[in-house]
């Protein structure tokens, strides 16, 4: 078992950018080949990206894509996805250069921006209305528990994401399938929180990703010639509990670029006492991300952290009643052994973390099927673990257990 101590700072460095060259900046090449799209984008099908934009165009991933029929296939151990992601596109993507993201602005050096792998898979390009007439027949049998636009940084994402929101919520009742949104603050005011809520939306997320000021910095801010800052993140997120109201926000958080468990504990702590939630990745080395020459999580932090978050967020454990060591990783979770053995063997704290979808309040909707490992390893389980998934992930929380 891999016992690799998260260190803060240096661990996890990413590579720096390199220059893009003049004419792959911004989507150049694209815009210049002036391809109409047709129909489904299917990612590096082509021999040259064609120019789609939002809000016409969104991407979405491959298991919401199997999921609506648009594409064929099967995900290891799911049968389908609860949850429809839906991401805004652009030739010239996203602005920002996110560290751990396929999505990230260096990116365009060699690779179009419909092409790029995002969270390990790939996003297919598909008409807005073809999604919405596809949903629309029938949202009350719709295999989807809810919907959810991931935002970009791009100076037309407030605009659009308006638009695919009222778009949808015209045709479909979200009480039928709820809407979240993905934000992304850095382009965004008070009053844009508010008119996602006015528009129908149910749920407001930050995408704050890095668990600490430092890490954000590093990984997403001046570190890797990256707009986004932590204050302006947090400036959002507290518009969105202002405005959203408790239970109804939240923010993604990735677990294991530098920060130590009990850092990241802390943030979750913080986001319960303002009435939120988190939702947890695990880090992953994205091929072609700035990070994809780094360790993915060690299983151990990950299950301890992924248990020590879910008795926060729905067990009313508090961090003060769990102890740590020197080095910040959980050695006691604060809850009586027998009580502790149950909540592992009911095997939810260890599925994908999201917004709910109709089944239970700490059931995401979301399952987002390895967005965050290989099947062969599995980080966030799509689905509700088996006893030999669990009896892996008993030998991963490599602490002993407690029982009294
Ligand atoms: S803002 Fe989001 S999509 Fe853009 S590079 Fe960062 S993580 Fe990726």
């Amino acid at each position: 078992m891999s016992c690799i101590e998260p260190s803060a700072n240096t661990s996890m460095q990413p590579r720096s950018p390199q220059k893009t060259p003049v004419e792959r900046r911004n989507g150049k090449h694209v815009k210049m080949n002036d391809i109409p799209p047709e129909g489904v984008y299917l990612p590096n099908n082509n021999f040259m990206a064609p120019h789609m934009k939002s809000p016409e165009y969104v991407q979405l991933s491959n298991a919401a894509a199997i999921t609506l029929g648009i594409m064929g296939g099967r995900m290891y151990g799911c049968e389908c996805t609860r949850c429809l992601n839906l991401l805004l596109t652009y030739p010239e993507g996203c602005r920002a250069n996110c560290a751990y993201c396929g999505l990230a602005r260096h990116r365009e050096a060699d690779r179009d921006y419909a092409d790029r792998n995002f969270i390990r898979v790939d996003w297919p390009a598909v008409p807005m209305a073809e999604i919405i007439d596809i949903v629309a027949k029938d949202p009350e049998a719709s295999p989807f528990h809810r919907m959810c636009i991931s935002m970009i940084t791009h100076p037309r994402s407030e605009e659009d994401t308006f638009t695919v929101l009222k778009q949808w919520t015209d045709r479909i009742d979200p009480d039928a399938i709820p809407v979240s949104i993905l934000s992304n603050p850095t382009t965004m005011k008070r009053a844009d929180v508010r008119k996602c809520r006015d528009l129908g939306a149910d749920i407001f997320t930050v995408a704050l990703d890095a668990a600490t000021p430092e890490v954000f910095d590093r990984t997403r801010g001046k570190g890797v010639q990256s707009p986004h800052k932590w204050s302006k993140y947090w400036e959002i997120l507290l518009d969105a509990k202002d405005i959203f109201g408790p239970q109804k926000f939240g923010a993604h958080i990735i677990v294991g670029m530098g920060e130590t468990e009990r850092e990241v504990l802390e943030l979750v702590q913080e986001l319960v006492d303002l009435g939120g939630h988190s939702h947890m990745f695990c880090f992953f080395p994205e091929q072609g991300s700035l990070m994809d020459h780094l360790p993915a999580t060690p299983r151990d932090q990950w299950r301890r952290v992924q248990l020590a978050r879910y008795l926060i967020d729905y067990r009313n454990v508090r961090i003060d009643h769990m102890r740590f060591d020197d080095a910040g990783r959980v050695v006691d979770y604060g809850v009586p052994g027998p009580e502790l053995q149950a909540i592992i063997d009911e095997g939810i704290a260890f599925r994908t973390s999201g917004c709910p979808g109709k089944f239970q309040d700490d059931i995401s909707a979301c399952d987002r099927p390895y967005g965050d490992s290989p099947p062969s390893d599995i980080a966030s389980y799509p689905f509700q673990p088996k006893k030999k998934d669990l009896k892996k992930i008993r030998r991963q929380l490599d602490i002993p257990v407690r029982v009294e």
